[in-house]
Order: C-alpha cells, then sequence, then structure tokens
C-alpha cells in the first residue's frame, strides 16, 4: 500500500476523529468507544509503518564471477518506504576477485527500527580455458631429410597461474607424410585447452642434374649436333632422367653461342635447372695452310682399354680429330682402331714391337716391323697408313747401342718406301717428367705456338689418367686461344728431330 495514501487517511481520520469527539460532546460513552478506537486504529498504522522492511532488489542470492575479473560489487537498487536509499546500503564483508572461492557478503540497509541485512553469496570461479599459442606455423611443411624441432608454445590463463610445466605434448599420426602435434594443458580449475599443430612432411630437396658429355661444347660449323641429354637423379624419387625437359637448339650452320637447357621436377614439384652451352664455331682462315697455329695431338703406344676409349669420347665431345701411333694390338682391341679410323682420327704406325733391342738391331728387323703392323691394320681397317713414329723418335740413341747409324739410314729408307715419319715439337711429359694432370697440362700449352705447327706427343698406354685428364682443358685452351686441331696426314709437313745416330 502506498505509504503516503496511508499517512494522508491516517491524517484524515485523525482529523475526523477529533471532530466527531467534540461534536458528541454529551455522549460520554461514544466518546470513549470513539478514542478507544481512535488508539487503535492509530497505533496499528503506526506499527505497520514501522515495521516496514526495505526492498533489496538483488539478481540472484549467488553470484558466479570469473576469478580476475570484477573488482567492485554494486550494490543493489533498494528503496525503503517507497523511496531510493541505494547510496545508504553498506556492504559487509570482503571477497577475494583473485582466488577461487565461495564468499558471504551482507548489504547492509539501515531502517527506522535499526539496520536491516540481505545476504548475497559470491562464488569467485574460473570456467574459462586457458590459452595455448603456439610459436611458428600451426601448419608446418617439415623437410623429410629434417628432424622436427619444437617450434615452442606459450600459455596464458585467466587464473594467472603459470601452466608452462603443465602442458603435454604428444604426436598423433595422421599418415606417412603427416602427423599431428598435440598440445593439452589443465588449469587447477579443470579447465581444459588443447591446440594442434599440423607436420607435413615434404620433399623439398631438387633432383641434381648432371650433363651427359661436355656443359661447354664447341663445335665446328656444318659439323653435327648430337645431343648427349642429361641424367637427373633426385635423393626421393630416384632417376628422373626420363623426366627431363630438353629445350633450345643448335644451329649447327650458324656460328655463334647457344644453350641447351635441361629441366626437371621431381614429384614433389622441386625444379631443377642447368643448362648446356655449345659454341658453334668456324675454322679460322689464319692460321694459313702450310700449318702454322695448327696443334696436332698425337698419342702413342695405344690401343688400351682403359684409356683410349675416354680419349676418342673427348676427342668426339670437343669435335677434334687427333693421331694415333699405335703398336700391335690383339683382336680384342680392334674395335678401337676401327673407332680412331671412323671417327675420323689418323693412325700412324709406331711398330709391331716397341722393343729397343729387336727393332733396331738392322734396318731390315725395322722395315718389317713397321710393314707387319701396317698389313694388320690393312686387315683391321682396309687402309694402310704411311706415316710412322719412330719408337723413341728419330733423335734416340738408345739405337747405338745395337746398330750405329741406324737412325741416319731409317730416315732415308722409309721416305723411300713412301712413308713420312713425324717426331714432336711439343711434349707432355705423360710418359716421363709430368706426374699431374695439371703438369701435363702445363707441359702442352706453356710449348704451344702459334708460329709453328705444333706436333703434341702424348700417350694412350693403358692407366695414362694423366692425359686423360688433362686433354680437355688441353683442348678448351687451343680453341680459345685460335689454335685449330687437325690430324696428321701423309700430306701433313714432317715435323722431325736432329738425328743423332
Ligand atoms: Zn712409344
Amino acid at each position: 500500500m502506498n505509504i503516503y495514501l496511508v499517512e494522508l487517511i491516517v491524517f484524515l481520520l485523525l482529523a475526523l476523529f477529533v471532530t466527531i469527539i467534540f461534536k458528541v460532546k454529551k455522549n460520554h460513552k461514544l466518546k470513549l468507544i470513539l478514542f478507544t478506537l481512535f488508539i487503535i486504529f492509530s497505533v496499528s498504522i503506526s506499527g505497520t509503518y514501522l515495521l516496514e522492511k526495505p526492498h533489496v532488489y538483488i539478481v540472484s542470492p549467488e553470484i558466479n564471477l570469473q576469478i580476475n575479473q570484477y573488482s567492485e560489487i554494486k550494490v543493489p537498487h533498494t528503496t525503503y518506504h517507497m523511496k531510493d536509499v541505494t547510496s545508504s546500503v553498506k556492504i559487509i564483508g570482503t571477497v577475494d576477485y583473485n582466488k577461487v572461492g565461495t564468499y558471504k557478503i551482507e548489504y547492509e540497509v539501515p531502517t527506522i527500527v535499526g539496520e536491516y541485512n540481505v545476504e548475497q553469496t559470491i562464488n569467485v570461479v574460473d570456467s574459462i580455458k586457458p590459452t595455448i599459442t603456439l610459436k611458428g606455423d600451426k601448419v608446418y611443411n617439415l623437410s623429410y631429410s629434417a628432424k622436427y624441432d619444437e617450434l615452442g608454445f606459450t600459455v596464458e590463463d585467466n587464473s594467472f597461474e603459470d601452466l608452462t610445466q603443465k602442458v603435454k605434448i604428444s604426436k598423433e599420426e595422421i599418415t606417412d607424410t603427416e602427423y599431428d602435434i598435440i598440445y593439452s594443458v589443465e588449469d587447477s580449475s579443470g579447465n581444459t585447452a588443447v591446440e594442434r599443430r599440423k607436420v607435413l612432411i615434404v620433399d623439398d630437396i631438387a633432383p641434381v642434374i648432371s650433363i651427359n658429355g661436355s656443359a661447354n661444347m664447341r663445335i665446328l660449323v656444318n659439323s653435327t649436333y648430337t645431343e648427349k641429354g642429361a641424367t637427373a637423379i633426385d635423393e626421393k624419387d630416384g632417376d628422373l632422367s626420363d623426366k627431363i625437359e630438353i629445350s633450345g637448339k643448335v644451329n649447327t650452320s650458324k656460328v655463334g653461342e647457344y644453350k641447351i637447357k635441361y629441366t626437371v621436377s621431381d614429384k614433389s614439384g622441386n625444379k631443377a635447372e642447368t643448362t648446356r652451352k655449345v659454341v658453334v664455331y668456324k675454322e679460322s682462315t689464319n692460321p694459313s695452310s702450310s700449318g702454322t697455329g695448327v696443334i696436332y695431338l698425337t698419342f702413342d703406344d695405344g690401343p688400351s682399354s682403359s684409356i683410349t676409349p675416354k680419349i676418342l669420347d673427348i676427342l668426339k665431345e670437343k669435335n677434334v680429330k687427333a693421331t694415333f701411333f699405335v703398336l700391335n694390338y690383339n683382336s680384342s682391341l680392334e674395335y678401337l682402331i676401327k673407332r680412331e679410323y671412323n671417327e675420323g682420327h689418323s693412325i700412324g704406325i709406331h711398330g709391331y714391337s716397341h722393343v729397343y733391342s729387336e727393332i733396331y738391331k738392322s734396318d731390315e728387323a725395322f722395315m718389317n716391323n713397321v710393314t707387319k703392323l701396317q698389313k694388320k691394320i690393312a686387315a683391321t681397317i682396309g687402309y694402310s697408313p704411311t706415316i710412322i713414329r719412330f719408337p723413341g723418335g728419330s733423335s734416340n740413341t738408345v739405337s747405338k747401342n745395337y746398330n750405329k747409324g741406324i737412325m741416319s739410314r731409317l730416315s732415308k729408307t722409309v721416305i723411300d718406301a713412301g712413308f713420312r715419319y713425324y717426331d714432336w715439337n711439343v711434349s707432355s711429359g705423360d710418359a716421363g717428367g709430368a706426374q699431374t694432370s695439371a703438369q701435363v697440362y702445363n707441359n702442352v700449352v706453356n710449348n704451344l705456338s702459334k708460329s709453328r705447327s705444333n706436333v703434341v706427343l702424348m700417350h694412350d698406354f693403358g692407366g695414362n689418367t694423366k692425359t686423360l685428364n688433362a686433354l680437355a682443358d688441353i683442348i678448351d685452351y687451343g680453341l680459345e686461344n685460335g689454335y685449330i686441331f687437325k690430324p696428321i696426314t701423309k700430306d701433313t709437313p714432317m715435323v722431325t728431330h736432329h738425328i743423332s745416330n
């Protein structure tokens, strides 16, 4: 009931009673009854008024507050005798907002008859799960050749509890190339958090392409370029040579520099690329036809199964023709004589035998040694060579031990018999002083001269890797420095030593 209305009614009744009491002067009995009624009525009204309780509008007897998220409890709206008395309400009791727990407080409202208290329960709770933050990529590409190193994490919780040591890390295999790393943690209120990092095992290693033959080729204009391709090996996928794509063309009819590009990708898309440089060059008109600036590479004492095929490979790749002064060969090496001949090299006679004591014991023995091999070569390739290199050279003095003056005679005899003989003016030292490929290389290139024809003495006997390994560089040097390479033919001017026996 409206308290103001009550007050008004009380006032009006009071006024009415006072009026009636004064009007019924003579009836004392009635006066007494009315007065008694007035007293009773006044007391009951006053009692109701005095005993009315304030109204505290609490939301709920229990309030849940997240830990660390609340700093002050608001006093609930409170009325007393229809008036807003919120501002005079006091909070009794304390709450530790940083600690999970149940706290009791009271709202205390002052009234006419004393303090009126309303209880309130505050539950400080932690129902928020921790937060795990992963360092590094959530989807991590790991090279199959590498080991996974934990990338780390941070963990935060609203309770400010340090949960770092509580984080459990486990691994879950998904497929052969994929797994999850699971980070899980539980705070002291039982809130759990889980994070996952996906690790994808990837092949990020490109294949390796090796060019077959030389990566720096030189070929004579109007000759044939043969694409030898390349080999590609991938650590994971193995041999990918079939998948190599070759692009670029060599126009062999036009001098210039060409590039052949080899590209290949492995199954994971790692791409490898390499390039072969092919220089198409024109044989210079200067050096002159007299042979100046020409290099005649000569190989003695072959053929050998270990060295001769590889020398032929290099000569073929460089498109350089040379001369082989051969010794007797058995039938298993016939193919090398044929190959030398078929690939455009010259074949000369070194001798059926190389044994000085036998070949230089007489003029006849020497000539037989020459013609015996000549016939054998003719039987192998259908061509009879007429160029000779004397074992030990025409300047040898070892023949003195077996026949005095024989070299002076033979040098004429061979020519009378239709042969021409060739000594050398550049010695690679590969049968003597040179110990390494570098020494062979230097012995040759340091003694070349543009002002003459250069006959280079080398050997293709078995095991002569010094020369084999220097050959490509020697040829490159010659080509880059304007020399031309030719095989010795019967028309090549003789290069001879001074005869000393
Ligand atoms: Zn020899």
